[in-house]
């Protein structure tokens, strides 16, 4: 008998029809002689939009403890109406909080981290023969005895701890497309299907966002050691396994695996920094004060008249206003001219293990973006990964470009079955 995980994400779950669609998905899978834990994210957009009716009551941004306590209703909604939905299919269904499943996390609420699974409920359900749903994104934090969330996406990760801590056989990951693509099918159709990926391919693409897996999750996979199966929740077509390339194994790597796009950053540059020693760690230290995760950095040469020296940075919007006034209250003691904000950025990530021992990749990537007239504002490189910064607006077209470029298209057009894309 194997243990299987399956999450499904709020567009699998999104009205009442799909709800009796996956559940008689669940109970197959469970008459087929399977032990099945679900985790189950909130209903389509709700997550969205629960937080447009929080600001809508209030003029400061919501955070900390009352948002958790709104956000984790969504989860809480539709883990139930699945468990109704499943018992109504004539088989037994147990559901569960986080707090109950025994997910423990830190306190941070919004962006809380597990620390430990104690999935003893859900064991026990499972021994009685029943299916266990878990409702996802959610945690307990023993310290303040409060309610916490993971992060936006944090139903993943929910799953493949739980996976992790029962010692599932495979996590499999339903969504509204048939897997992991080359690329966003939404923004470019000939998008083709990946079989399999290694971990480290898809770390750089969910880093890049590509949303269709957590970026959290695939750690935590990769750290436990747990397969992970992205696949359709409207189709029975295989999807995409994430694996983990086994030390010394030679894997025969495409150049290119995909493309990620992600417009959720901003830019700050700061202008006229005197070029001397110790210049870019103070401006560095103030930011991390205010824990901006700060993604690419570049500095221009000085200019020889001045000594002066632009630097600029990239992180997630929400959090551009706390550094830009952090920065501010020490400009004179930093020394610089001024700052600069930009919320207009796009970012393109490609993707390739191949990458590795093949030249020439940034130079068509470049010319591909050039050919398309798109400008190129910013470049950093890691090992298997070339991202570059242009004007948000030009970022799907750059998308596509670059995908025909590296001749990624497929004869086909990927199927997106549902979801917003929100
Ligand atoms: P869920 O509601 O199931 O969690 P998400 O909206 O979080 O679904 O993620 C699925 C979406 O991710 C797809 O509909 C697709 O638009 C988007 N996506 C972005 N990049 C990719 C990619 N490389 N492959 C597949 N889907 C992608
Ligand atoms: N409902 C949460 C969100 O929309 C968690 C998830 O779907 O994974 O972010
Ligand atoms: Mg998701």
């Amino acid at each position: 008998m194997a243990l299987i995980v399956q999450k499904y994400g709020g567009s699998s779950v999104a009205d009442a029809e799909s709800i009796k669609r996956v559940a008689a998905r669940i109970v197959e899978t469970r008459r087929a002689g399977n032990e099945v834990v679900v985790v189950v994210s909130a209903m389509g957009d709700t997550t969205d939009e629960f937080l447009d009716l929080a600001l809508a009551v209030s003029d400061s941004a919501p955070t900390g403890r009352e948002l958790d306590m709104l956000l984790t209703a969504g989860e809480r909604i539709s883990m139930a109406l699945l468990a109704i939905a499943i018992k109504g299919l004539g088989q037994e269904a147990r559901s569960y909080t986080g707090s109950q499943a025994g997910m423990i996390t830190d306190e941070k609420h919004g962006s809380a981290r597990i620390v430990e699974v104690t999935p003893g409920r859900v064991r026990e359900a499972l021994d009685h023969g029943a299916v266990a749903i878990v409702a996802g994104f959610q945690g307990f934090n023993r310290l303040t005895g409060d309610i916490t969330t993971l992060g936006r996406g944090g139903s993943d990760t929910t799953a493949v701890a739980l996976a992790a801590a029962l010692g599932a056989d495979v996590c499999e990951i339903y969504t509204d497309v048939d897997g992991i693509f080359t690329a966003d099918p939404r923004v470019v159709p000939s998008a083709r299907k990946i079989d399999r990926i290694t971990s480290e391919e898809m770390l750089e693409l969910a880093a890049g966002g590509a949303k269709v897996l957590y970026i959290r999750a695939v750690e935590y996979a990769r750290r436990h050691g747990v397969t992970l199966h992205v696949r359709s929740s409207f189709s029975h077509n295989e999807g995409t396994l994430v694996v983990n390339a086994k030390d010394g194994e030679i894997v025969e790597e495409p150049i290119i695996t995909g493309i990620a796009a992600d417009l959720s950053e901003d830019k700050i540059t700061v202008v006229g920094v005197p070029d001397i020693p110790g210049k870019a760690a103070q401006i560095f230290t103030i930011v991390a004060r205010t824990n901006a995760n700060i993604d690419m950095i570049v500095q221009n040469i000085s200019s020889a008249s001045t000594g002066l020296a632009d630097i600029s940075f990239t992180l997630p919007k929400f959090q551009a206003q706390k550094a830009l006034d952090a920065l501010t209250d020490e400009k004179n003691a930093v020394g610089f001219e001024s700052l600069q904000h930009d919320d207009q950025i796009g970012k393109l990530a490609l993707v390739g293990a191949g990458m590795r021992t093949n030249a020439g990749v940034s130079a068509k990537l470049f010319t591909a973006l050039f050919d398309a007239g798109i400008n190129i504002e910013m470049i950093s490189t890691s090992e298997i990964r070339i991202s570059v910064v242009t004007r948000a607006e030009n970022i799907n077209e750059a998308v596509r470009v670059v995908h025909k470029a590296f001749e990624l298209d497929a004869e086909v057009e990927a199927v997106v079955y549902g979801g917003t894309g929100r």
